[in-house]
């Protein structure tokens, strides 16, 4: 032992120490003393186990692991957690084992302290295998016991409260792995504390000039408005009081790294930035909510289509609270946000608020399944992933969405984006294996090349030298890759072999109608030739084979069929669906496909084509069966209304059909019809609005407008 060090032992702490005693008090409040004596216990294990050893800020260690379990003790934690955040680092870093512990304090409590040690105990030849085996470790730990994770947060904390001690390539790195890792977990399990907390100080350890900067400009911007908003802080409050209400008010800021996001992200200025700050309102019931609402909407004018009820519908992650914007004095909004107690834990301490209710005897606001199924997710990527670094990889992408993550047979991984089909992936691995695709499996299931991608998958491709490319892929490709891939191979074929590729195609989907093309009376194929004006049968056959017809589409127009034909067929300016000259095409009513929807067609010889949305339910069973599906696409300038259909969540008012069926017609939009859905007792309606409408882009803004309605709770797409 140094000098240094027996130095500092002198100073050492033990259960006298006011640090101790203040956090005695804490876990006094809501733990029984035999569980805090089983904490004392562990504390004066640790203070042994520590004895001497020093952080790099000088302090005794002991301050780091007593810290970390204070932190934890302001979101009531069990004892076991707290016991285990003492001990977290006495496996690591001194003589007792995890027998020890286990012998004094319990299977539990080892495994916890055992759990957070293996984290970061196993190094590796780079930093990157390094990174990804501790998370592998992570999730591993987080998966046997959530509060694992917590414990490390708490960790992660209290040492980038203390990093200026270390150098600063250990610092950016911690840093850095925090931002991209430790926060963006605590945030996935609703812990939006510590979330905060966490980011704030490793942006300010990573960018330390820019946090300065903003820093300072919030400092500045809240003297300008201190006095206004303890104003308007003071008004509520009284007001809220004269009327009966027992509620607590705050004023709250955005934190640094939330507003540097928002200025990064909508690349905004600071002067546009008018969420920096807001008022919130503590109350006892939902009740007292919605009442606290009301009497602040009397007091102050509220912005329109700000108000989001988030009580009546949380949101995905359980969240609940009203929001509103009011108009201020000089025409400053200000945000409000109004929810009971219990919500503004959950809001705050998200899944760590499970403990917290565990010790009341209360149920928690909402179960866990969510958060659950996310770390099952990832622990799956951990088993299929190839190797630390397509681990980490991936673990990535799921903390930052935007990408789907694939597994080749092999277990490389390989990032694509968003709503990439089997073809784009098998053009993201080779050209070839797109060129001779010939068939594909996706985890083992046959799977048709339009099939959408999600994260996860392993997905196999086989190839077949006599295989080319389909040109009906294009309608459905979504990478620039596969796209250009395909367009040069069928440019790069002769005329003379688009037409032999032509004919292929067009006898092969005629089999599927039984017939060859010598059985089609001269009649009808001139009709049919004169439709995609095409002077002679090779012409056609180019067209199919140089991707600009659907051979399915064209076999099934000359087809015999009972169907009538088209009237005005030869024209084809009023084509809405690509390839489809000729035939009959009706849309699907169970989905109501629009302009903009990536689409599906189902192909019978009675119906002709009817086209369904990708997403439609109630074509999984017909895809499964055969060959009847077929990928479509839009015409490129479609002039034409369709039928959509939304959902519209609404308030049991009087009068609300009416207000709602003005809203559209105001921006008009005609109601086709409209349906009443009154079979759910939760006091609020469902009604089915069917409209006329050109597209997607369109029903977007008519949602978006009807959103904003206070009185409409949710508003979406039908889907089937
Ligand atoms: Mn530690």
């Amino acid at each position: 032992m140094d000098k240094t060090s027996i130095i500092k032992n002198s100073r050492e702490f033990n259960i006298s120490s006011k640090k101790y005693l203040d956090f005695k008090k804490k876990i006094s409040k809501y733990l029984n003393p035999y569980q805090v004596k089983k904490i004392e216990k562990s504390f004066n294990l640790a203070c042994d186990a520590h004895k001497g050893q020093v952080r790099k800020s000088g302090e005794a260690y002991i301050h780091h692991p007593l810290s970390a379990a204070s932190l934890l003790a302001d979101f009531q934690l069990d004892h076991e957690s707290i016991m285990a955040a003492i001990l977290h680092d006495v496996i690591e870093d001194t003589e007792i084992g995890k027998e020890n512990l286990k012998k004094s304090f319990g299977v539990k409590v080892a495994e916890l302290v055992d759990g957070v040690s293996k984290l970061d105990k196993l190094s590796f030849s780079t930093k990157e295998e390094a990174d990804a085996a501790n998370l592998r470790k992570m999730i591993l730990a987080m998966s046997q016991d959530i509060r694992v994770i917590l414990i490390k947060l708490a960790d992660r904390k209290h040492n980038l409260e203390t990093i200026d001690a270390l150098d600063s390539k250990k610092r950016k790195k911690i840093g850095k792995e925090t931002l991209e890792i430790f926060a963006p977990i605590a945030l996935r399990l609703g812990i939006h504390s510590l979330n905060k907390e966490l980011e704030d100080l490793a942006f300010e350890t990573v960018y330390p000039f820019r946090y300065a900067t903003l820093r300072s400009m919030i400092q500045k911007s809240r003297g300008n408005r201190k006095e206004l908003m303890e104003k308007i802080k003071n008004l509520i409050e009284k007001k809220l009081q004269d009327e009966g209400l027992n509620t607590s008010v705050v004023a709250r800021e955005k934190h640094v790294y939330g507003l540097y996001k928002k200025m990064k992200l909508k690349e905004f200025k600071f002067s546009q930035i008018n969420d920096l700050f807001g008022v919130r309102v503590i109350s006892n019931t939902v009740d007292d909510c919605y009442r606290s609402l009301g009497i602040i909407h009397n007091l102050y004018t509220p912005v329109p289509g700000r108000f989001k009820d988030y009580i009546a519908i949380p949101k995905s992650n359980g969240y609940q609270s009203l929001h509103t914007s009011i108009i201020g004095p000089h025409g400053l909004p200000i945000e409000i946000q109004i929810r009971t107690k219990d919500m503004n834990i959950l809001a705050e301490s998200g899944i760590a608020s499970h403990w917290f209710y565990k010790s009341k005897n209360i149920p928690s606001l909402k179960n866990y399944t969510k958060e659950q199924q996310w770390i099952t997710n990832l622990l799956s990527i951990q088993k299929d992933s190839g190797n630390p670094k397509e681990y980490l990889k991936s673990i990535k992408a799921d903390l930052h969405p935007g990408k789907v993550y694939v597994f080749t047979p092999k277990g490389n991984i390989l990032d694509l984006p968003k709503r990439s089909t089997i073809i784009d992936y098998a053009y993201a691995v080779h050209t070839d294996l797109g060129n001779n695709y010939a068939s594909s499996k996706v985890d083992d299931l046959p799977a048709s090349p339009s099939t959408i991608l999600k994260n996860g998958q392993r997905v196999e491709i086989l190839v077949n030298k006599k295989f080319i490319p389909d040109p009906g892929w294009l309608n459905f490709v979504v990478t620039e890759k596969a796209r250009h891939s395909i367009r040069a191979y069928l440019k790069s074929i002769k005329k003379i072999d688009a037409i032999a590729l032509g004919k292929k195609l067009l006898d092969y989907s005629l089999k599927d109608f039984d017939i060859q093309l010598n059985d089609i009376p001269k009649k009808t194929l001139n009709i049919v030739l004169q439709e995609y004006s095409c002077e002679t049968i090779d012409d056609l056959y180019a067209e199919i084979g140089l991707g600009n017809s659907i051979a399915k589409l064209v076999a099934m127009r000359i087809a015999p069929t009972d169907m009538p034909l088209k009237e005005n067929s030869a024209s084809n300016t009023d084509i809405q669906i690509r390839g489809t000259e000729g035939l009959v095409v009706s849309y699907a009513k169970c989905c109501y496909p629009i302009p903009g929807d990536p689409i599906l067609g189902h192909i019978s010889q009675e119906k002709g084509v009817v086209v369904h949305r990708q997403k439609c339910r109630s074509l999984n069973h017909m895809k499964k069966s055969s060959d009847e599906t077929l990928d479509l696409s839009w015409a490129d300038n479609v002039d034409d209304t369709f039928s959509a259909s939304i959902k519209v969540e609404v308030e049991n008012v009087r009068g609300v059909l009416a207000m709602i069926s003005a809203q559209i017609a105001q921006n008009d939009f005609n109601i086709e019809s409209v349906t009443y859905d009154d079979t759910k007792t939760t006091g609020h309606n469902i009604m089915v609005f069917v409209i006329s409408i050109n597209g997607v882009k369109e029903l977007n803004k008519l949602i978006k407008k009807l959103k904003k309605n206070s009185n409409i709770l949710n508003v979406e797409r039908k889907r089937s």
